[in-house]
């Protein structure tokens, strides 16, 4: 049976403008040509869960206006089901607006628009179909925090695995008893500093922070950390997890690529310790082309970096 994963998340169409240096407030700069590229956290899961083999379902937002209607011919064209993606008339889609400038060091201000009007409601009027005990819940927190509940809450009561990717961190996220609906709680470093008030600068600290968080009611905590990989923290083990050494060109959407990949290997019955591998193969993978979704990897190209046996380490699956 084809692993199945259901991402909530952000759609939002990036504007990118390249510039010879980051303007200051009041001043004008002429750039380069402007490029129009497809993300949004959500959309970037799906997509990264859909080439690593998964059937994916998008739940999210856009407007009734030409970025949304685009975005949508976009995943659909991949095969990712958006038939439940709610258009919002008079709304605009969501937009990332993106400065480059030298070095690529750059300026970015979100427009959330439709995404900020996923309301819980949209979520109960799902056919029950979309929600369903074999499939994979991802989430995370471009989309409001009550529906991204509202979410879960579906998800936990039909005992569907649940993975929360925090970001942006959300300061309400130790209140109220989220945690206790996820499975699986995937901050990055800074996310986890946040989360945890620790200061995080390697595995060891990493650890810490996972095991403080961890407390708080999430099954387990992984804790990326860039090109030095990830911890997990689980109530019965810890678990290291190197990164793949690659040349990388384009770090953006990692982590994207990291939780979409995650959900579509623990949506097959993968052991939480091989799961983390293949999301770390994918993340490495990911990190070598320019373009957060262009760079998402196929299943190929991860299960030949994350098992280059052809098949699993089998010392590695009893955990
Ligand atoms: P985010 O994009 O959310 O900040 P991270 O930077 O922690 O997330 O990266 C997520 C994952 O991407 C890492 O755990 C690692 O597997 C992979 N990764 C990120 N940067 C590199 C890199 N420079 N080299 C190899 N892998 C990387």
């Amino acid at each position: 049976m084809v692993p199945r994963v259901v991402v909530l998340g952000s759609i939002n169409t990036d504007l990118t403008l390249p510039l010879p240096r980051l303007p200051v407030p009041g001043e004008t700069s002429i750039g380069g040509d402007l490029h129009r590229g497809h993300g949004g956290k959500g959309a970037n899961q799906a997509v990264a869960a859909s080439r690593a083999g998964a059937a994916v379902t998008l739940l999210a937002a856009v407007g009734d206006d030409d970025l949304g209607r685009d975005a949508l011919d976009h995943y659909r064209r991949q095969g990712i089901d958006v038939t439940h993606v709610r258009i919002i008339p008079g709304v605009p889609s969501g937009a990332a607006l993106i400065f480059v400038g030298e070095g690529g060091e750059n300026m970015i201000g979100v427009a959330a628009g439709a995404n900020a009007r996923l309301t819980p409601e949209d979520l109960d009027h799902l056919p029950a179909t979309v929600f369903a005990r074999e499939a994979v819940f991802l989430a995370g927190f471009e989309s409001p925090i009550a529906t991204v509940a509202r979410g879960l809450e579906r998800a936990r009561q039909l005992g569907m695995p649940t993975i929360l990717n925090p970001a942006p961190a959300h300061p309400d996220l130790l209140r109220g008893g989220l945690l206790h609906l996820v499975d699986l709680l995937t901050p990055n470093r800074v996310e986890a500093e946040i989360l945890s008030g620790m200061r995080i600068d390697g595995p060891e600290t990493a650890i810490l922070a996972a095991e403080a968080i961890r407390e708080a009611g999430a099954r387990a905590v992984v804790v990326t950390l860039g090109a030095l990989g990830f911890v997990a923290a689980t109530a019965a083990e810890t678990i290291r997890g190197a990164a793949f050494p690659v040349a990388a060109v384009d770090t953006v959407g990692a982590g994207d690529a990291f939780n979409g990949s995650l959900a579509a290997a623990v949506a097959e019955g993968r052991t939480l310790k091989i799961a983390l591998r293949r999301a770390s193969a994918a993340a490495s993978l990911s990190v070598m082309t320019l373009g957060a979704q262009a760079g998402m990897p196929r299943r190929d190209q991860i299960d030949r970096l994350a098992m280059p046996s052809g098949r699993p380490d089998p010392a590695e699956d009893r955990s």
